[in-house]
């Protein structure tokens, strides 16, 4: 793999901040676009653009086509049986609302829905509500980063009454990359019709993932994390769920027959896709996945990802008063490090870098219960994509420890 080729992809890596080169460590919010996809979207609007699905003329039966080979694209990619199985949405955040809404009839007083204390707030907030809503009951697993703790403290919190267990596969804030396969199995064992929902916001672009063999009902991701645009992602539904589980919204493109008595909805997976929907996204997102492809795939990704990791913690390690959080195994890890450093805030060791063109992530990271487990505030977040190299990071470090002389 040749990063300073894939760098030339990136027009936005040419930018200079603060008069300094861009060096962006910030791709667990949002990675950047390479040129493919940029192109792709602006292509569609220059030459296709027309609604999908309903109009029968040239423009929309292309615009159909284009947005239902992206979505066969990303079916394929996360390992779906079928293109049906994956609904388009606005994102994981969107994703996992939808899908609080829909499962809430599932949800009866003191049943027990199952979390993690290491969630973002798009898989906590959605059950809370949901919890609050039906007078359940919301249950956090507290373990964090042992493997063999976890799955008791699991087992200890299943009950007959549990009927959701939902959790990341991989932390934004420590990284760790969860046991979903070992957790799916104990939570079958102890009953199979607990459907498990996973965020795999920041697992799909770092790690290869096969959701079938994962053995889930739910997996719930975004197309700007791994290179593709903002405001679409995913909800892959298993098959056995589709035509059981109730539409979340309402409108055009998702019905059968409406009369005035009532109504029936369309085929999946059209069902849950009303109104008009991102067919730029998609298609940019096809392509985004089209580009990890040329690169040598997602084993290439992860093991660039997974080094430039190992070397900041190696790096980081050696500053004084420097605390990283979670594991410090890059092999547990997706491409991110979270870090503390004793008497210094996290926003402002963020100022400073961006005042030397590294852009870092500094506060809670939409993850305060797990902040506030940790006994901490805010941290400071580094995170990498398949353009970055250890040059960076060498600038990165050395840029910090210059400016921790001012802060400290
Ligand atoms: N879950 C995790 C673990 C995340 O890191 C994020 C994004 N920071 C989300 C959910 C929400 O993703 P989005 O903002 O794309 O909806």
């Amino acid at each position: 793999m040749n990063v300073k080729k894939i760098r030339n992809d990136f027009p936005i890596l040419e930018r200079k901040i603060n008069g300094n080169p861009l060096i962006y460590f910030d791709n667990a919010a949002t990675s950047q676009k390479p040129l493919a996809v940029i192109e792709a979207i602006s292509d569609y609007y220059k030459k296709h653009n027309a609604n999908v699905h309903r109009g029968i003329h040239t423009l929309s039966d292309e615009s159909t086509q284009l947005y239902e080979g992206a979505r066969k694209t990303i079916a394929e990619f996360i390992g779906a049986g079928s293109p049906n199985e994956l609904i388009f949405t606005k994102g994981t955040t969107d994703s996992l609302n939808s899908l609080a809404i829909s499962l809430c009839k599932e949800i009866n007083t003191d049943d027990e829905i199952i979390t993690t204390i290491a969630e973002h707030h798009s898989n906590f907030l959605p059950w809370q509500k949901l919890a609050e809503k039906r007078g359940a009951a919301l249950k956090i697993l507290r373990t964090i980063d042992n493997e063999k703790l976890f799955i008791n403290e699991l087992e200890k919190t299943l009950t007959e009454k549990t009927k959701i267990v939902t959790l990341t596969q991989a932390s934004n804030v420590l990284g760790t990359i969860s046991p979903i396969m070992r957790i799916a199995e104990k939570v079958r064992q102890y009953n199979p019709n607990i459907k498990i929902v996973i965020d795999g916001a920041q697992s799909l672009p770092h790690i290869p993932v096969n959701v079938r063999k994962l053995n889930i009902d739910f997996f719930a991701f975004s197309a700007h994390k791994m290179m593709g645009p903002m405001g679409i992602g995913g909800l892959w539904i298993k098959k056995e769920h589709l035509e059981e589980l109730e539409p979340f919204a309402f409108g055009g493109g998702m019905i059968n027959e409406v009369t005035i008595e009532k109504s029936s909805w369309a085929e999946v997976p059209h069902k849950f896709e009303a109104g008009t929907p991102d067919v730029a996204g998609a298609i940019g997102w096809a392509k985004a996945i089209k580009y990890i492809e040329k690169i040598g795939g997602m084993k290439t990704l992860q093991k660039h990802c997974r080094e430039l990791t190992k070397y900041a913690i190696e790096n980081l390690q050696k500053i004084d008063g420097l605390k990283i959080l979670g594991s410090a195994d890059a092999e547990k890890r997706t491409g991110l490090v979270s870090f503390t450093v004793n008497g210094v805030h996290a926003h402002d060791i963020a100022g400073l870098l961006d005042s030397k063109g590294v852009a870092i992530r500094a506060g809670h990271h939409c993850a305060a219960p797990l902040h506030e487990e940790l006994g901490i505030n805010a941290s400071a977040r580094v995170s990498f994509q398949i353009y970055n190299t250890k040059e960076e990071i060498d600038y990165f470090v050395e840029t910090l420890k210059e400016g921790l002389k001012i802060l400290r």
